[in-house]
């Protein structure tokens, strides 16, 4: 049988190494290892918050290493998972269908979406469960015209706690993510090999005859007649760039700002996070407990249950790019409009729960969604490849996206790396 190589254990990789084992002999990379959620307690992290040793958010890697950060010139805190499943254990478990520029484009994923609403549990049941505070944050969007929308989550409601640490990973196994495609490629024969970095495709242009994977100190070379490409938004670029194929300097990330305020008992903490959200110009609000604020952020000295949080999440333009271990992500100053906007809306919904603007605080400007830089075009719609690509590989995850989503990426980046991974099989196999 042919052999495929898979680059990443995330969103994509994870879906691509479950619809390629069969077909091929799949081995999986992954640079991170398995994933384990943070501690239960997060008694020890406020102890060093408040002796004042948690002044860098990239600290977060040391004591939860499946989460690394990188901070761009501008300050922006970039977020991202290396470890089995990818950023996805650490997601809000957000699940929405945003293709709307892969359809302007002529790409059909509706077989591939209604597969996966069978075989991943999507559902907004968590609503039934909403704290006070929740109910009345969506009724004070609601009365303001924002249209919230409950928020469908990849989660088996039932087994739902509401302990709010879905970002921090699930204790209670309730949400779904990733690993669990991968365990069914596992159990269907593919290899997953962690703590394995691919450092390059080896090969000429028109086709590659395998990778150098490094793991620990040692380098060797792996054949494959396929390799697919999904090591995430910063992964993919700064790989294919180790290989001498050049990306387009069009990296999008998604920023995220909460603005925020002292609300005595809110237990937005203790929330599943993002319940609902408001999709308003080029932005969504929702009530999010930013963790990552909480802990770095000096401004957020409140105790977390007394802590009112609105998230924005905007799509920025595509601009910046990853050049070996750099991120270079500046914002235009279409960005900054939008997230003035943003906040003036957000501090206008604290407003209304009796809150002076005077009284709010920002969190760390972060994002975690990036995507954009080998963009999908109406010329390579058809074979959902690129043509600097050589011919046996193919790229899986939102590096194809044509635009930034402003919203949670994931279950499309499924849906493409489904199809992508069909094309590749259908060609290669
Ligand atoms: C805090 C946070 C919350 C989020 N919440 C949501 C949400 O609720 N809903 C949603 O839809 N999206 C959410 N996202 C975004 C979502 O997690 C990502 O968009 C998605 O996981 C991307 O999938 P991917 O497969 O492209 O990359 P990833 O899931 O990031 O996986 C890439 C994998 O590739 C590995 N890798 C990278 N380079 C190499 C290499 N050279 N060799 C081997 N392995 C490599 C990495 O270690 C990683 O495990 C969130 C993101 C963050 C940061
Ligand atoms: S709120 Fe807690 S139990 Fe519920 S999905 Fe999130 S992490 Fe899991």
């Amino acid at each position: 049988m042919k052999r495929a190589v898979v680059v990443g254990s995330g969103a994509a990789g994870a879906t691509a190494a479950l619809a390629l084992q069969g077909a091929f002999e799949v081995t999986v990379f992954e640079a991170g290892r398995e994933f384990r959620p943070l501690a239960p307690s997060l008694g020890f992290f406020e102890k060093l918050k408040r002796a004042g040793l948690l002044a860098d958010a990239r600290l977060v890697g040391l004591a939860f290493p499946p989460m690394r950060t990188a901070r761009t010139k501008d300050g922006m805190i970039l977020v991202w998972g290396r470890a089995t499943g990818g950023t996805t254990p650490m997601t809000a478990g957000n699940a929405l269908r945003l293709d709307r520029d892969l359809r302007a484009l002529g790409i059909d994923l509706d077989p591939e979406f209604a597969e996966l609403g069978r075989e991943v549990p999507i559902s907004d049941a968590h609503r039934a469960r909403w704290r006070e505070s929740t109910r009345r944050l969506y009724e004070t969007f609601d009365g303001m015209g924002l249209a919230p929308r409950a928020m469908p989550k990849m989660a088996d409601a039932a087994k739902c706690v509401s302990c709010g640490r879905c970002i921090l990973g699930c204790p209670t196994g309730a949400k779904w993510d990733a690993r669990k495609f991968l365990a069914e490629a596992r159990t269907r024969g593919a290899k997953v090999v962690t703590g394995a970095k691919v450092d390059r495709l080896v090969g000429g242009p028109d086709r590659v005859s395998g990778l150098v994977v490094r793991r620990g100190l040692r380098r060797r070379f792996v054949p494959a007649d396929l390799v697919v490409l999904a090591a995430g938004g910063f992964g993919t670029p700064a790989l294919l760039e180790r290989s001498g194929i050049a990306c387009e300097s069009r990296l999008f990330v998604d920023p995220v700002l909460c603005v925020a305020a002292l609300w005595p008992g809110a237990l937005q903490n203790r929330e599943v996070q993002m319940p609902f959200a408001a999709a308003l110009d080029g932005f969504i609000l929702s009530p999010y407990f930013d963790f990552l604020s909480y802990f770095f952020d000096r401004r957020w000295k409140a105790a977390p249950g007394d802590v009112v949080s609105l998230m924005i999440k905007f799509a920025d333009t595509g601009s910046g790019d990853v050049r070996g271990a750099r991120i270079r992500k500046p914002l235009s100053a279409a960005d900054r409009d939008r997230l003035a906007g943003a906040v003036r809306l957000a501090e206008k919904v604290l407003a209304r729960l009796g809150i002076a603007k005077e009284r709010t605080f920002q969190g760390l400007l972060n994002a975690g969604h990036p995507g954009g830089m080998l963009p999908l075009t109406a010329a390579s719609a058809a074979t959902l490849q690129d043509a600097r690509l050589p011919a046996n590989v193919y790229v899986a995850d939102a590096t194809l996206f044509p635009s930034s989503l402003g919203n949670p990426p994931s279950l499309t980046i499924m849906a493409l790396a489904r199809k992508v991974s069909r094309l590749a099989a259908g060609r290669w196999a």
